[in-house]
């Protein structure tokens, strides 16, 4: 069996700076070439970095819809068919990975990825009456427990049918796209913290939103059930830990953040060496917890968000590097 790669998609966000001549993004080549004057940053000896990257598509100046009609509507639409998937967004704080998955919950334009995802699902499940179809959400309206009890309170475990569940974390059935959307965003809201908190919050954890589809034949009198899933994950803040104090992120937060960036990074590279067998999930919660939705015959989506200004040169570089690791797998 061919082992699938990882589909790659990178996301400029929208800067007052795109003029600069440092980076030069062309989404019709799909390249982005850019450059770290050294002697910028006080190095003696004038050394000039560059390094040129090229990508499948890049989106840039682009609308939420051309986003998720770009890069997420084909992953989602192989759930429905009854595939695993996962979609993740990646990139520093800042550069644009909530406004992706989530977006506005007011401003139907600015919609993210999530939420139109809801709305494909729905539809497409309608369209099907030869199945039916329950489709269930991880109960994020029940009261969350704090930091330090969620920790130990969800647990990552084997489930019946070799898939993973969460303990302490119940699903619900939702009926229609508007007890999809409450769990997303009144789930969001249930957080009692400002929006700094929440910013911050968002740079040092991973945000994962699962929706779980069940479907039998109603024509066919077998007791065949096909489970599928959607993961759809905010990760945490990549940035170095150099650039740390701007996104408020201790040091040993960062340290243990790009750890578990790298363990990502190590099974999506394990999933597609055909000459191993072994693949690192244990090695963290995030992959233990996506492990029967990544590789194989998983669809799964990065979308690599930059910011592609003068100030975030390295952290763009980097993030375009990881993207690439990810391609080439
Ligand atoms: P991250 O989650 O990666 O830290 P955010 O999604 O919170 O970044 O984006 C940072 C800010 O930039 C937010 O105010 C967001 O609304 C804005 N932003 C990001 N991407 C876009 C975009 N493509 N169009 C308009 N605003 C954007
Ligand atoms: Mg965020």
């Amino acid at each position: 069996m061919v082992k699938q790669a990882v589909k790659v998609v990178v996301r400029a966000r929208p800067t007052a700076n795109f003029a600069s001549k440092n980076i030069k993004i062309d989404p019709l080549t799909g390249t982005i070439a850019l450059n770290i004057d050294k002697k910028d940053e006080g190095t003696v000896n004038n050394q000039l970095d560059s390094w040129k990257f090229k990508f499948d598509k890049i989106l840039q100046n682009s609308s939420q819809d051309e986003v998720y009609e770009a890069a997420a509507q084909e992953t989602v639409q192989s759930v429905v068919q009854g595939y695993n998937g996962t979609i993740l967004c990646y990139g520093q704080t800042g550069a644009g990975k909530t406004f992706t998955m989530t977006g506005s919950s007011t401003n139907f334009s600015y919609r993210g990825v999530i939420p139109r995802a809801i709305s494909q699902v729905f539809r497409e499940v309608g369209n099907k009456f030869d199945q039916a179809i329950t489709i269930r959400m991880f109960d994020l309206l029940s009261p969350i427990p704090t930091h330090e009890q969620q920790a130990s309170h969800l647990q990552i475990q084997d489930d019946s049918r070799g898939g993973v569940a969460i303990k302490n974390l119940s699903m619900i059935v939702c009926n229609q796209e508007e007890d999809a959307l409450n769990q997303l965003f009144e789930g969001d809201m249930n957080r009692t913290v400002s929006e700094h908190q929440l910013n911050k919050a968002s740079s040092r954890s991973h945000c994962v939103f699962t929706i779980h589809i069940e479907s039998r034949s109603r024509v066919e009198s077998s007791d065949k059930v096909l489970f599928s899933k959607l993961h759809l994950v905010d990760l945490a803040g990549s940035e170095r830990t150099k650039k740390t104090g701007s996104s408020g992120i201790t040091l040993k937060e960062a340290t243990f953040i790009n750890k578990s960036l790298s363990f990502l990074e190590q099974v999506v590279i394990a999933l597609c060496d055909k000459s191993r067998d072994h693949v690192p999930y244990r090695q963290s919660k995030l992959t233990n917890l996506l492990r029967d939705s990544l590789g194989g015959n998983c669809k799964t989506l990065m979308i690599a968000n930059i910011w592609p200004e003068p100030t975030h040169l390295e952290e763009t570089v980097s993030t375009l590097k990881f993207a690439t690791r990810m391609m080439r797998v």
